[in-house]
């Protein structure tokens, strides 16, 4: 008989390191800063990378592992390295990957901090970087440089959920010798497995949909054994962004409903959406899933026809400042939701991205972004829906 690989429904649950002697069903959470070593040549061998073997919990831990096993199952990639957070994976990828003088293309519509981190910090360090539209192909090709190194996507962003072409993004990178990252936090590889569109490294924040219950910060880079071993493992070593093991087991045990999680998330984001669009109140909304979404059709073949559990809305208004206001008064008057600029959550999520998780961008950068003062995000729980949208609802009554 064959074994057939299992599915990744499967792996969400069974993937992890071996049981220990104990023979523990639920992973086992070890705490521990050192290790034990059985000899002096097997730590001498350990440290030189000639054995397998945990030396010190800031390069290996049994817990950190089996959520990198994991994670790497479900992405489909050889390997994961975990980090302390969504952005020390963006650090990470950074270090390992560039240094003065090499070239970045990112979207400008990704999260506020990789704009700040790739585009401010590493500029600081002689890395140059060239931010484009998020679904124009044809700008990602006139920025590549002789020294390009590394492409940035995100898809779908955040708050927009505009949704870039994976492979068309591989394609360019690949022809231009560099590598494609994709910050796969908003579709979670439940819905999205940008390998299979040709991605090389796909960056997560565990704080996101992975935890799913807004426990814990956590991140990961999903890639190939050797980019781990020779780029990310030095960087973890050295620089010690690394994940702490009761994080780490937090999050793996997430991943066994995430599944669950984004397909039901994603249905109440869905029903949601159309009642939102039919709102006198709200001049926009942004979602993946409906028919009007500038890219719909991409998102239903790169997402599997789901759309996330992410919406944005305008509320609109005569000027930027009688916008911000608008949607000011919509969330004050919110009694269910809470205003949270985080999203993952299994309670429903609702901030204003121009004060809060866009605050940072200079107004041009923001409007490049366009991130307006009347924009509303919801990250959709697993609340009833009817009692979402009566909350909404009674917020966008305020406006009458
Ligand atoms: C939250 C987030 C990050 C950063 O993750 P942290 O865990 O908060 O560091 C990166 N990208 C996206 C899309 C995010 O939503």
């Amino acid at each position: 008989m064959t074994t057939k690989p299992l599915h990744p429904d499967t792996l969400a649950v069974r993937a992890a390191l071996e049981r220990s002697q104990y023979g523990e069903n639920s992973e086992a959470l070890y705490l521990t800063s050192g290790y034990v070593q059985p000899s002096a040549q097997s730590a001498a061998a350990r440290f030189a990378n000639e054995e397998e073997g945990f030396t010190y919990a800031r390069y290996g831990n049994p817990t950190v592992a089996s959520f990198e096993k994991r994670l790497a199952a479900m992405e489909g990639t050889e390997a994961a390295i975990a980090t302390s957070s969504g952005m020390a994976a963006i650090l990470m990828l950074c270090m390992g990957l560039l240094k003065a003088g090499d070239h970045v293309v990112c979207s400008r519509s990704v999260f506020g901090s990789t704009i700040k981190l790739i585009g401010g910090e590493f500029g600081k360090f002689g890395v140059a970087s060239t931010f484009v539209s998020q679904t124009d192909v044809s700008e990602w090709q006139a920025a590549i440089r002789p020294n390009t190194r590394l492409l940035f996507a995100e898809t779908p962003t955040n708050p927009l959920t505009e949704v870039c072409d994976i492979a068309a993004l591989a394609d360019i990178a690949h022809r231009a010798g560099a590598l494609l990252a994709v910050d796969n936090c908003f579709a979670t590889p439940v819905l999205q497995r940008p390998v299979d569109w040709g991605a090389d490294i796909i960056m997560h924040s565990g704080t996101k949909y992975l935890d799913g219950q807004g426990r814990v910060l956590a991140g990961a880079l999903c890639c190939s054994q050797a980019l781990i071993d020779e780029k990310f493992m030095p960087v973890l070593r050295s620089a010690g962004m690394t994940l702490s093991p009761f994080n780490a087991w937090v999050v793996l045990k997430g991943l066994e409903t995430l599944g669950l999680r984004m397909k039901a998330q994603s249905a109440q984001a869905l029903g949601l959406a159309h009642w939102l669009a039919q709102q006198p109140q709200i001049a926009r909304v942004h979602y993946p899933g409906l028919p009007e979404h500038p890219q719909h059709e991409l998102a239903m073949r790169q997402q599997g026809g789901v759309g996330g559990a992410v919406i944005s809305f305008d509320v609109g208004g005569a000027s930027p400042d009688q916008a911000r206001s608008r949607a000011f008064a919509v969330l004050d008057h919110l009694q269910v939701l809470s205003l949270s600029t985080n999203l993952g959550d299994t309670k429903s999520l609702v901030a204003h991205p121009a004060s809060t998780s866009h605050g940072r961008l200079s107004e041009e950068q923001r409007q490049a972004a366009g991130i307006s003062q009347g924009l509303i995000r919801i990250a959709v729980g697993l609340e009833h829906l009817d009692d979402i949208q009566a909350d909404l609802d009674r917020g966008l009554a305020s406006l009458a």
